[in-house]
């Protein structure tokens, strides 16, 4: 018999769905052109690369000259954050300041730190409560004359923590109108976006980063938004696509597979409700049944598709791998920094001790999840806490 499986781990990655794939599969071989090529083979793939970008501005509600195609959330976070403090600096004798949190995604915090330590730039990590949350007067107390980059994610990786991206949004375009010095506001929405309102015009954003493969599309592909006149260096030099700014043949059938992917997402409307209810019962099962269990971050704005336990007493890691055992598959801290033996900078950000941190799993539901995949968790969890408990005589 086929042993059971049970994917969790929707938040590290989603399988493409296959009416995304079906779109992608003739840009491999039948519309394989170079969409810079002239002729027709050429247009073929220029006009797949169009609809997708035309695909992508209409759900963030903004113009396909916005959108620039990258090779993912990470680059496209990269990217904002040294293309505004080039910008500045060009233009400027004071040093950038940048705002940010502290526990945004490495993809945000790296090349910040990078440039902070080479003296490039001032910066607050503004701190989150205890449950993940920052309040819009916190990032005010942080502007000064010098802010040039307001980076806030709409909603956190680990936890599902949402943050209130239209208020801050608001607050620093009425903020712009009498500065000298504009400051951009970016969010990182790449989990927000199979679940919350990513028109940019309600959010109120000069910029947001997105991965297609979050959204059930592939791998290697992601955006900018960029509202027009909004300066920024360019990305990668080189044959001039994306309007001068990242440089390279498109990745003509993930752009496609991008396109599509947030098509579904827009159709799909109903998916948030259902997957809450699911991930409702799992929170009250675990924390029914498993004693020393607690639920990290804010119940009331989180994502409807995140749950994060710490179960006191045992390593996160072995909880994955006892799971994986009998087929259900989660993550511990991020799946992007599962590697390193650091407890997770999210779990510390909202107090957790370092014991705490690493006693925790992230389960992240998706639109595959059913009922009869919690009621096997609830099966299971309780017994693998129980041994391993049992094992480390904690
Ligand atoms: N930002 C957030 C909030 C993420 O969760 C991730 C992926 O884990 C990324 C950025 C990086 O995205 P990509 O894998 O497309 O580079």
């Amino acid at each position: 018999m086929k042993k059971r499986e049970v994917y969790l781990d929707n938040a590290a990655t989603t399988p493409v769905d296959a009416a995304v794939f079906k779109k992608m599969l003739p840009y491999f071989s039948e519309k394989y052109g170079n969409p810079s090529s002239v002729h027709k083979i050429g247009d073929q793939a220029r006009q797949g690369v169009e609809k997708a970008r035309q695909q992508v501005a209409s759900f963030l509600n903004c113009l396909p000259d916005e959108i620039y195609f990258t090779a993912g959330a990470t680059e496209s976070d990269n990217w904002i954050i040294n293309g505004i403090v080039d910008i500045f600096r060009k233009d400027n004798s004071d040093k950038p300041h940048l705002v940010t949190l502290v526990f945004e995604h490495k993809a945000i915090l790296e090349p910040i730190r990078v440039l902070e330590k080479r003296g490039l730039i001032e910066v607050n990590f503004l701190p989150v409560s205890k449950d993940g949350l920052i309040e819009v007067k916190e990032v005010e107390k942080a502007i000064k004359k010098n802010t040039c980059l307001v980076s806030i994610m709409y909603a956190n990786s680990e936890i599902g923590t949402v943050q209130p991206i239209s208020q801050i949004g608001n607050l620093i375009s009425q903020l712009n109108q009498k500065r000298k010095q504009r400051i951009v506001f970016h969010t990182d929405a790449v989990q927000a976006v199979n679940y919350l309102n990513c028109d940019v015009n309600n959010l109120n954003v000069d910029a947001l980063s997105l991965s297609g493969h979050k959204i059930y599309g592939p791998k290697g592909i992601g955006a900018l938004y960029l509202k027009k006149r909004t300066l920024i260096t360019s990305l990668i030099r080189g044959g001039g696509h994306e309007k001068g700014k990242r440089s390279g043949t498109e990745n003509v059938p993930g752009i496609v597979g991008l396109g599509e992917a947030l098509n579904l997402v827009a159709k799909r409307k109903n998916d948030g409700t259902k997957i809450k209810k699911l991930r409702n019962k799992l929170i009250t099962g675990i924390l029914r049944d498993i004693p020393d269990s607690q639920l990290n971050g804010s119940l009331e704005y989180r994502l409807p598709s995140n749950a994060n336990f710490s179960f006191k007493g045992v390593e996160g890691e072995g909880i994955i791998i006892a799971l994986s055992e009998q087929g259900i598959y989660a993550a511990t801290g991020s799946a992007c920094a599962s590697h390193s033996l650091k407890p997770s900078h999210v779990l510390t950000a909202i107090g957790l001790s370092d014991e705490q941190a690493h006693a925790s799993v992230r389960f992240t539901l998706g639109r595959q999840t059913t009922e009869s995949d919690i009621n096997y968790i609830l099966e299971v969890l309780p017994k693998v806490i129980k041994r391993l408990r049992l094992i480390s005589g904690r």
